[in-house]
């Protein structure tokens, strides 16, 4: 399947935003709106106003049912509810599909309205980006990493989708690391 730059950038961008989410111990990260305007930045947004506690709040909102598409398992019925909630997501935003050629890339289509607030534009962009992966039977790819204590999201791009932790030199070292410590453990016991 052909993933473009726009779709790779919106598809990085929910992956992040999914996972400022606070998960067991961990704080949220998107705390307030200096933490949003963070977010911002990082995943170059472009055509963005001034951020107040109402797009917090509303991005918060928006983090919480992207959640959802990721922690669907795989099957029939986790298909149905990720194209319903991706629907109705996309439908609420107000998308606006343009051909777009801006700094210099390839003609491509932004599906946020214009003027759109930061949290319709992401669901514009993002479900859209979610959606295409949907289409070319790509779901699957969208996984939750199998370290017991992480769970990030994230979007496995590997040619055999075989990549089961977030980050392998991080997540999957980390479990390596503790499977030989009990394997050592059992074998001086
Ligand atoms: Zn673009
Ligand atoms: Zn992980």
């Amino acid at each position: 399947m052909l993933i473009n730059h726009d779709t790779r950038c919106a598809l990085d961008a929910v992956v992040d935003l999914v996972n400022t989410a606070p998960e067991g111990a961990d704080k949220d990260d998107l705390a307030d709106v200096a933490a949003l305007r963070r977010f911002v930045e990082r995943n170059d947004i472009s055509d963005i106003g001034t951020l107040g506690e109402r797009d917090l709040t509303a991005v918060r909102a928006v983090r919480a049912r992207f959640a959802e598409v990721f922690a669907a398992a795989g099957n029939e019925a986790a298909a149905r509810r990720t194209a319903e909630l991706l629907n109705a997501m996309i439908a609420a935003a107000g998308t606006t599909p343009r051909l777009t050629d801006h700094d210099d890339y390839d003609w491509h289509v932004h599906y946020f309205a214009p003027g759109a607030s930061l949290a319709d534009h992401l669901t514009a962009d993002c479900g859209m980006a979610l959606a295409f992966l949907v289409v070319g039977g790509e779901r699957e790819r969208l996984r939750r990493c199998e370290a017991p204590d992480c769970r990030h999201a994230f979007v496995d791009l590997s040619r055999n989708r075989s990549r089961r932790y977030c980050d392998s030199r991080t997540c999957g070292n980390r479990l390596h690391v503790a499977a030989y410590r009990a394997r050592r453990r059992e074998a001086a016991s």
